[in-house]
């Protein structure tokens, strides 16, 4: 497995947010003491390209981003805060998603986890939302294409719905997006009668879930909405926007799962992606909040796909 960590990421300075630089200090922590910085190939790698951004987001808004972040701007948007060293941390999350693309495509390794921050799924093209400033995940799966594959699919078992990410690929038939979340809950979207537009009706899957939902019964209606989707597209690669926040305790999320059930989804996504298209499979840290069971969840996802990789 590849691994993309690095302290710049607490460079994103939001202050007493949610979507803390001690989010990522922790997980970096446990990366170390779990023995994963040891165990994993880390590649060096570059922030995103403008190249690479623009295929998601226009110039205008990259621009807008660039200067907020050079005058400190704080609140942005109402959930959103950016800090002077949000520019870097942002390209370098969504670098880390273009360098792991790029090394699984190519054979490198089969696997990759990003411990990034921000997360990206709910950045619209031209527009930041829910702590997010670039769509990290999307503009993995537009750089996947430029290496001539033809088919990606995206899953995000993040508590809330990739809203961002599902917009980007609305009309797009060869971006396949299947999304479990609670509903309703922000941010709003992600109904079951979301299924794209134009050539790409029934390439967008939504599982929205209430909040009592047992863990097993989501990661089931997860697992099976994913075959099904997989089986009718055909991917070259699985991309995952990873978040823990449906976790227990997450103080953001509200829904049962506990560190064990992301073990089973993680060894589930590997298996998935051997099945489907020889084992590639890039994996993204979105949300999870809860400081000390984030990283547990991070660890147990990572523990996962190894178990599987290595059967
Ligand atoms: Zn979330």
């Amino acid at each position: 497995m590849l691994l993309y960590q690095s302290p710049k990421f607490a460079l994103h300075d939001t202050k007493s947010h949610p979507e803390s630089v001690a989010r990522i200090v922790q997980v970096n922590a446990m990366l170390k003491s779990s023995g994963w910085t040891e165990r994993c190939k880390s590649p060096a790698w570059e922030p995103a390209t403008q190249q690479q951004c623009t295929r998601i987001h226009p110039d205008s808004y990259l621009e807008a981003l660039q200067d907020w972040c050079e005058h400190d701007a704080g609140r942005v948007e109402v959930d959103t805060v950016v800090s002077k060293g949000s520019w870097t941390a942002a390209t370098l999350g969504a670098g880390a998603v273009c360098d792991a693309v790029q090394r699984v495509v190519k054979g490198e390794d089969t696997t990759a986890f990003c411990a990034i921050r921000p997360p990206g799924h709910h950045a619209l093209s031209s527009a930041p939302m829910g702590f997010c400033l670039l769509n990290n995940v999307a503009i993995g799966a537009q750089y996947a294409r430029t290496l001539g594959l033809n088919k990606v699919l995206i899953v995000d078992w993040d508590v809330h719905h990739g809203n961002g990410t599902q917009a980007s690929f609305w009309e797009d038939p060869n971006v396949g997006f299947v999304s479990i979340h609670r509903f309703p809950f922000y941010p709003g979207t992600g109904k079951a009668d979301e299924t794209g537009g134009g050539q790409a009706i029934g390439t967008k899957v939504n599982i929205p879930v209430a909040a009592g939902i047992p863990a097993g019964e989501f990661l089931k209606r997860l697992y099976d909405a994913s075959e099904k989707l997989a089986n009718e597209m055909q991917p070259d690669l699985i991309l995952l926007s990873a978040g823990f926040d449906a976790h227990r305790n997450d103080p953001v999320g509200g829904l049962t799962l506990e560190a064990e059930h992301y073990e089973q989804a993680g060894e589930w996504i590997s298996n998935f992606a051997k099945s489907h298209c020889g084992g590639k499979l890039v994996s993204l840290l979105e949300g999870g909040y809860h400081l000390q069971h984030m990283p547990e969840c991070v660890d147990a996802h990572l523990r996962g796909i190894e178990s599987a990789t290595r059967k």
